[in-house]
């Protein structure tokens, strides 16, 4: 069976910002429910789980072609809300710090240039979905969207920051004010998690290209 993660942080540690009882049920119900319907759909098809949840995703092709897509999209649930959870606490890291300031410097010039950028992808994003910031290839940033529980990790690129732009995510507290749920994710981002994840993609790349 793959294993849940940890919420790194209380149900109520992101407030005013998000809820007690959303993060509640967003962990409990949501997250954990892909992660169930994942382990029952592998254990039926009786996979040994010799990957890791992210491996797992380039070798679909080895599991039974009628439940490749249901494992697809609960493998996107899981590792989605995995960074998304991972992308934020109250520990008030909310400005980028390390080699991913350098590299977000280098790419949009300052850290407004680059907020602005995320928002306004994050507004263009219709239906249920994600902004993710991501490493490319070439080992350069790119802010994209993705649909449902799509995974960055289907086009080659490694994420390292997750905004889960599903009404899950805002609704009981926010409803309609999307918009406004986007602005105060910025407020509590963990750039201290998102470094790490920066770095930790960065060797990954390397590797890759070795
Ligand atoms: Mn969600």
């Amino acid at each position: 069976m793959y294993k849940n993660v940890i919420l790194p942080y209380q149900y109520d540690a992101l407030e005013p910002f998000i809820d007690a009882k959303t993060v509640n049920i967003h962990y409990n119900k949501h997250y954990l429910g892909y992660l169930d319907k994942l382990n029952k759909l592998l254990d039926a098809n009786n996979y040994n789980y010799k990957y890791s949840k992210e491996e797992l995703i380039n070798h679909l092709d080895e599991l039974p072609l009628d439940i490749r897509d249901d494992v697809l999209y609960n493998l996107g649930g899981v590792l989605n809300h995995e960074l998304y959870f991972y992308s934020m606490s109250n520990r008030k890291i909310n400005v980028p710090i390390g080699t991913l300031r350098n590299k977000i410097i280098e790419q949009y010039g300052n850290y407004d240039n680059f907020k602005n950028k995320f928002i306004e992808k994050a507004n263009q994003l219709v239906g249920s979905g994600y902004t993710f910031l991501v490493l490319d290839k070439e080992k350069n940033l790119q802010i994209i969207n993705t649909s449902n529980q799509e995974t960055p990790y289907l086009y080659g690129f490694i994420p390292i920051l997750a905004l889960d732009l599903w009404e899950h995510a805002y609704y009981l507290q926010y409803q309609n004010r999307r918009y406004e749920y986007i602005i105060n994710f910025f407020e509590i981002i963990d750039f201290d998690n998102i470094n790490k994840n920066y770095e930790k993609a960065l060797n990954q790349i390397q590797k890759n290209n070795l």
